[in-house]
């Protein structure tokens, strides 16, 4: 009989184990948009624009293959089944997703299959799977390192599966919507927050390899120094592709493994793939992960919301240049440099003591690769409470970090262009400079550039008072 494919975050067809499952006699490829059920973790604005172009991408290519991809909206737990009742298949197959909700539906969906004669048949798209992965002891790993060698031990991963040649694609029984009708893409006449995007990225499975044969050309042999340089392109940016499954990390794994690059270079880098897998095994095993710290006693941190800080931070207003220069990246290209992440992130929690769990939310409606495993687990080690964190009282100062890491200033130059022309001894301390530099700059603090929302000695204080009163009422 016919299977169904149903494809989630996994918008490809080479090494796709569940299409490679079900092509093997008819196949109805279907996506369903389901923001019901996902609840307030659906896709967020920028995630949606880039599936807009994603699924585009995917039709295109199934087409080519000999299959039509149809589109649908609602409740995947009750069309998903209605779908194999109406062309007679007896099995789904996907990929399976490590999001509390998605796993729920999974297992509602799953049995409703099993009453019906079929079945739900979930493929595994990580390198490593959540159960395989354990102690001596037989637990699950709370710390990335003794996970990683763990992972590294095991070896190459098997060979990635090669792309159907053809596909023995069935007719919808029913009638689809159209990619416009599933109103992903930023609705007009609003200035169009996405325009930078399209210059950006190349959403969909051909972009995605062009990207990582890029990296693999231009960066990765100096991926250990080039990854901390926010202004130079040094690290792959392959993490929208990642997250929605446009390229495997096995087919990343081989690819870079069989590049001729110095193997501290490789090691570096396929270490960063395992950090994915390992926070997505933090979530898979402790699903509470996104919404509730998981050290209880950081439940009662004394923590001040306060809207108008978040509203400076969101606009890159804080006055701190490459905190600053990093919320706008993310506006202007919804995507952000790792170590501006971990440096914006810290001043939110700790300069400005702002919950964790507010900028999670802003990442997750700003990120193109914004991922419920990846940043819910590093909100929560910027934080101090999540599994393998960073210690609380390590406060980056931002001064220092912009100038460590934007040594030149390229980063902040780019993003916070009133401040270009500032001499780099001050571009990262502007309140610093002498009258005659800001003048000759053209900035005058206050008007076109804010004075720092926190003075960093101060900010660091509180933050560790804000820590001692936690720690008194545990
Ligand atoms: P590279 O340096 O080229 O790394 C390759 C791949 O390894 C990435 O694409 C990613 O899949 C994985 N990876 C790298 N660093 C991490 C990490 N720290 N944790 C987990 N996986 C990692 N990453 C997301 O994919 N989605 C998110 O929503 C997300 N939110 C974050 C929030 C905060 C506060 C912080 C500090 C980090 C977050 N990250 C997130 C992790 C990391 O910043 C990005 O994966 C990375 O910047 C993506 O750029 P890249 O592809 O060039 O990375």
């Amino acid at each position: 009989s016919p299977a169904i494919l149903w494809f989630r975050n996994d918008l490809r067809l080479a090494d796709n184990p569940a299409l490679h499952a079900a092509s093997e006699g008819e196949v109805l490829p279907v996506y369903v948009l389901d923001d019901a059920a996902a609840g307030r973790w659906a896709a967020g604005g920028a995630g949606r624009w880039w599936l807009h172009y994603s699924l585009e991408a995917l039709a295109a290519a199934l087409k080519e293959k000999g299959a039509e991809l149809l589109l649908l909206r609602g409740e995947a737990a009750t069309l998903i089944p209605q779908l194999a009742q109406k062309i007679g298949a007896s099995a789904v197959h996907a990929c399976s997703l490590i999001a509390p909700w998605a796993r729920e539906r999974d297992a509602a969906i799953a049995k409703a299959m099993e009453q019906a004669g079929g079945e739900l048949v979930l493929h595994n798209p990580f390198l490593t799977t959540p159960e395989a992965i354990r102690t001596g002891q037989g637990k699950p790993y709370s710390v990335y390192t003794p996970f990683a060698n763990a992972v590294m031990k095991l070896g190459d991963p098997p060979p990635a599966i090669p792309a159907p040649k053809r596909l023995d694609g069935v007719k919808p029984p029913v009638k689809g919507e159209t990619l416009a009708q599933l109103g992903l893409l930023p609705s007009k006449p609003v200035p169009d927050w996405a325009a930078a995007f399209n210059e950006m990225w190349e959403p969909g499975e051909a972009g995605a390899h062009r990207q990582l044969d890029r990296f693999l050309e231009d960066a990765l042999a100096d991926y250990p120094a080039g990854r901390n340089r926010p202004g130079e392109d040094g690290s792959s940016r392959l993490s929208p592709h990642l997250h929605w499954g446009e390229v495997s990390p096995r087919q990343v794994w081989h690819a870079v493994r069989q590049r001729k690059a110095p193997a501290t270079a490789t090691d570096t880098y396929l270490k960063e793939i395992v950090w994915r897998e390992f926070s997505h095994s933090i979530l898979w095993h402790q699903p509470e992960l996104p919404d509730k710290p998981l050290h209880a006693e950081y439940g009662h941190f004394p923590y001040r919301r306060d809207p108008k800080a978040q509203k400076a931070w969101q606009q890159g207003r804080t006055g701190y240049p490459i905190v600053d220069a990093g919320m706008r990246q993310l506006w202007q290209h919804g995507w952000m440099h790792n170590r501006v992440r971990m440096i914006v992130a810290s001043v939110f929690i700790k300069h400005l003591l702002q919950p964790w769990q507010d900028g999670e939310a802003w990442f997750w409606d700003t990120l193109v690769d914004a991922d419920l495993g990846n940043n819910s687990f590093n909100w929560q080690w910027v934080a101090g409470c999540g599994a393998d964190a960073s210690p609380f009282f390590r406060v980056f100062n931002p001064v220092l970090q912009g100038e460590k890491f934007d040594a030149d200033g390229a980063y902040v130059r780019t993003f916070v262009p009133e401040l270009a022309k500032l001499p780099d001894r001050w571009l990262h301390r502007p309140w610093e400079a002498p009258a005659d530099v800001l003048r000759g700059a053209g900035v005058t603090l206050g008007r076109d550039y804010p004075e720092p929302i926190i003075d960093h000695a101060t900010g660091r204080a509180r933050a560790l008072e804000a820590l001692a009163t936690m720690k008194a009422q545990a």
